[in-house]
Formats: structure tokens, sequence, C-alpha cells
């Protein structure tokens, strides 16, 4: 062979190799394996009306050709949303590769039943594979279609309020209910079951008008399924217009001497005056007590733990009662006024306190204003409260039965004697306690219409 032969036989070859290297680049190009990326969100487990969901697809290789999102249920498949991507450019190099879009399933459009149905996102790319069909990627969610809301019904017909007090509501709602309670106005008071003995659609629901809303409330029946739907249903109640007392307490240097020196934990600025400081402690810290109190409502048990009539202070008198509006004096002029959210017992000094029912300690310590105090959990929302104590002879998490004694009464916080501040909170807003010392209330307004409940089977 001449040299020019060879030269251009390699030639021929290097040309070969080319094509040949070409082609096979080109056939593992348009015969990619890679499949499309699909994602779909949010992922639910219930469908109770329209939903928006959002989807993403995206192809690095041989590019977006067409996507399909459809509801199967029941082997009937409904189309929700089709896309064909045109072929753009060599190889699709102009194609899309990427998309995103938001879509609606609405059962009632899509003319879903109740039950299980599954959401199936397909997508395909551009690649030869597969017969020419593409890479194909599946995302699939299987939910349930719940679009009925639960249902509530109040089983007490008349339910009757005092402002200021408890009121208690039975009512049943439907098995598939996960959360309901009693609205007054925009605050909610949740409901539980009524519990042993009872069927379980039974439920009871502790509430208040409290003292201080002035204008009548609004109150419903409120429910919502694991599914998300929601009902409300009215009920009949009266309430009841109560007014409550205004008292006048005059300040002197002498009780500001007394009661200060109890409260050198609490931060004052410099200079404060001693009169100054007594009113830091009565807007301020009683304030940040309150917010205290409220915040125990989570430490409920959702049973009940009490029974029959509560007891009060043994021999002892009413020194000042639920929801006295208190105006405040020093050297004859008014610097203050706050409400009173207890009844005020004294007896001898240093008396034995009871627990005024069974229940669960969730509370003790120091409570600012309120000084040493054991809060009572009594279980549904119930709560009992013992302030200015001088001993605390119960422990956080302790079970107590009625009368047992958990303290003695003394003067810590802000008290001008040795007392026993007594509260009852339904969901971390105080009532009025007098109603629970009456066995004829509690007769009427809770042990009659626990009797109206469904009992189990
Ligand atoms: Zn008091």
């Amino acid at each position: 062979m001449s040299r020019g032969k060879r030269l251009s036989f390699g030639l021929a070859l290097a040309i070969i190799l080319v094509v040949l290297g070409g082609l096979a680049w080109f056939l593992v190009a348009i015969f990619e394996g890679e499949r499309p990326a699909a994602s779909l969100e949010p992922s639910l487990q219930y469908l109770n009306g329209p939903k928006e969901f959002n989807l993403k697809v995206s192809d690095s290789k041989s590019g977006l050709k067409y996507l399909i999102v459809k509801v199967v249920q029941e082997g009937r498949k409904v189309k929700v949303l089709e896309k064909k991507f045109p072929y753009k450019g060599f190889l699709n190099k102009e194609g899309d590769h990427e998309y995103t879009q938001h879509f609606t399933v609405d059962p009632s459009a899509l003319d879903l039943g109740q039950g299980s149905i599954e959401l199936i996102l397909e997508v395909r790319d551009y690649s030869r594979r597969n017969g020419g069909d593409g890479n194909l990627s599946v995302v699939q969610q299987k939910m349930i279609v719940d679009t009925i809301p639960p249902s509530i019904r109040a089983v007490s017909r008349m339910n009757y309020i005092n402002r200021g007090g408890c009121g208690f509501l039975v009512y049943e709602a439907s098995s598939d209910t996960v959360e309901s309670g009693v609205y007054v106005d925009g605050m909610f008071f949740p409901g539980y079951p009524a519990g042993e003995g009872y069927s379980d659609t039974a439920h009871v629901c502790y509430f208040t008008f409290p003292y201080y809303m002035k204008k009548r409330p609004q109150l419903y029946l409120w429910g919502k399924d694991r599914a998300g739907n929601e009902s409300k249903a009215g009920f009949y109640y009266r309430i009841r217009r109560r007014r409550f007392r205004t008292e006048a307490i005059y300040i002197t240097d002498q009780f500001l001497r007394k009661v200060l020196p109890y409260f050198s934990f609490y931060h004052f600025e410099e200079n404060l005056s001693d009169i100054e400081k007594f009113l830091k402690v009565n807007r301020e810290l009683r304030k940040e007590n309150g917010a205290a109190f409220y915040a125990l409502r989570t430490k409920t048990e959702p049973v009940r733990l009490w029974e029959g009539r509560w007891l009060r202070l043994k021999n002892s008198a009413t020194m000042a009662r639920f929801a006295d509006h208190r105006n405040y004096y020093y050297k004859g002029k008014k610097i203050d006024e706050q409400t009173h959210l207890g009844v005020d017992l004294a007896s001898l000094a240093h008396s034995e306190v009871q627990a005024a029912n069974h229940g669960k300690v969730i509370f003790t310590g120091r409570m600012g204003i309120y000084g040493l105090t054991v809060v009572l959990d009594h279980g549904q929302g119930l709560a009992s409260v013992y302030s200015h104590l001088s001993e605390i002879r119960v422990k956080e998490g302790q079970r107590v039965i009625k009368g047992e004694i958990i303290g003695t009464t003394g003067q810590t916080g802000l008290a001008g004697g040795d007392h026993l501040h007594f509260g009852v909170m339904v969901n971390g807003i105080f009532v009025n306690p007098v109603e629970w010392w009456d066995s004829h209330w509690i007769q009427d307004n809770i042990t009659r219409k626990l009797a109206m409940l469904k009992k189990r089977p």
C-alpha cells in the first residue's frame, strides 16, 4: 500500500469512527433511561372540600412530553389536568424541562362520593424508550373524601347561666367528632366525652358568661371531625344578669409597710415610693398572675374527677365576694381599681384548708399577689384555687380526695389579714365559687342534665 492510500484509509476509518461514535451518542441520548422527577403537594389524609395542590415535574435529559393528573375512585377515573409539551429544537433542547402548576381537586365538581380515592400524577419524557412512549414517573396519593360535617346536638333543653357563673351543657356529637365545645362570643370552651358509663357520643362542656363581659354573648355549640368539617348548633339558654358589688379599699402606710416586704422578689425600678410599689404589684403582678392561672387550663384531665357538693372553709365568714369591684384609695384619692376573682373566707388564723372536691394538684407555690397557692384540677376544665396560705401540705401531681387537708390559711401575698382566698376556674376563667357550694345548683345544673345523656348499652 502506498503512503497516499494508507493515509486515505486512515482518514476513512477516523470518519467512520466519528460517525459511529456520533451515532452511538445520539442513540444513547434519544434512548436515555432517566425518569422525570415529579412531586405532588400537599400530602393530605382527608379531603373535605375543594383543595389546591401543587405539582412540580422536571426532566433534565430529553425533556417533558406529557403529564396527566387523575382521580380514581372505585375503578372510575376522572381527569383533573392534562398537559402536552411540544418538541422544540435539536433533541428537544428548547423544549420544556421544568414545569410547575397549581390545580384544584373539588370533590363535588368531580362528582366524587364519600370514601377513599387515589390522586395520580403521571409524567412522561421524550426519550424513545418503551416503544417511544418515554420514561414514566407516577406519584400516587391515597386520601379519604369526607365532606359531611359531624352531627352535633344539645341534649339539655334549657340552660341557665348566671353572669360570672358556670354554664353546663350536655350534648351528643357523632363518633367522627374529634373536637367540640361551646363558643361564648369568640371564646372557646372545650367539651369532653361524658366518660365512663355513657355512650361514646355523649359529651359535656363547662363554660362561663365571663364576669367582665358587659354585653350578652352569642352562645353556640361547635364541633369538628377528623377531616376538618365543622358544625355549629344553637341551644336554648337564658342568661341571668347579676350585679356585682363595689367596694372601697383604703390603703394606709401601715398596710404598705406590712405587705411590701413579701414582694422583695419583685424587680422594682429604683427610687419607687411604697405606694408606687403597691401600684406595680396591684396592676402588673396581678396581671402576670392572671396569665399564669389561665395557662393552667391545659393541665386538666379529660375525665370528671369531682363529685357532689364542694366544701367551703369550715366555720368561716365571707369577707369579700366574687367579682367585687374594688376602688383603691390612698390619702383621700382614688389610685386604682381591680376586680376580686374569688371569695375571701376568714376563720381562725392558720385554719386547716380542705380540698373542695376530689382532684389532682396542678400547682403549688408562690403566685405573686396571691401568696402561697395551691391549684387543684377537677377534670374537664374545672379547677379550684386556694391562696394566701401559710403552709402547703401537698405536692404537684398528687391526687387528693374531697376534704383532704392541703394547707393552712395565712396572709402571704397581698393580704391584710389571715384568710383563705378561694377561687374556681372554668377553662382558666374565674367563675363565682358560690354555685359549687350549693347542692341544689349542682342538682339542677349538672346532675339532672347528666341523667339526660345516653348510657352505654
Ligand atoms: Zn381574695
